[in-house]
């Protein structure tokens, strides 16, 4: 198995790899943008970074805890596609497609507006409207 510090690519799917993509936002650089934290996190499901997730949420909305290492069944990731990013000074939107896949099932969409805020010059998760 190889160590989590040489994906390539990235797991949100960014070429230049973990390292140089979600990896320093996984050790606790800010996000320069909503976007970047975006795939920060979509990196974090993969890798189940729970730790991270609640980290990046913002505190008004902010769930206890995700139960992402006894999910069942649980989800595979298999893809992220930003379709748009809007922002103004401390807020912003990105709107996305992540692939996943649930045990043996089909792959499915999903597909989210996701709302951001930045406080203190960290970008949190706010919540999201899932798109048919
Ligand atoms: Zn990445």
């Amino acid at each position: 198995m190889r160590a989590v510090d040489t994906l390539t690519p990235c797991p949100c799917g960014n070429t230049v790899g973990y390292m140089h993509c979600c990896g320093p936002l996984h050790e606790g650089s800010p996000a320069p943008t909503a976007e970047a934290l975006m795939r920060s996190r979509y990196s974090a499901y993969v890798l189940k970074r729970e730790d991270y997730l609640l980290a990046t949420w913002h505190p008004s909305t902010r769930p206890a805890h995700l139960k992402l290492a006894t999910q069942q069944p649980a989800p595979s990731w298999l893809g992220l596609s930003v379709k748009r990013h809007q922002h103004g000074t401390g807020e912003a939107v990105v709107e996305f497609v992540a692939r996943l896949r649930y045990g043996g099932g089909r792959a499915q969409r999903l597909h989210e507006v996701s709302r951001f805020v930045r406080e203190d010059g960290r970008w949190y998760y706010v919540d999201g409207e899932i798109l048919a």
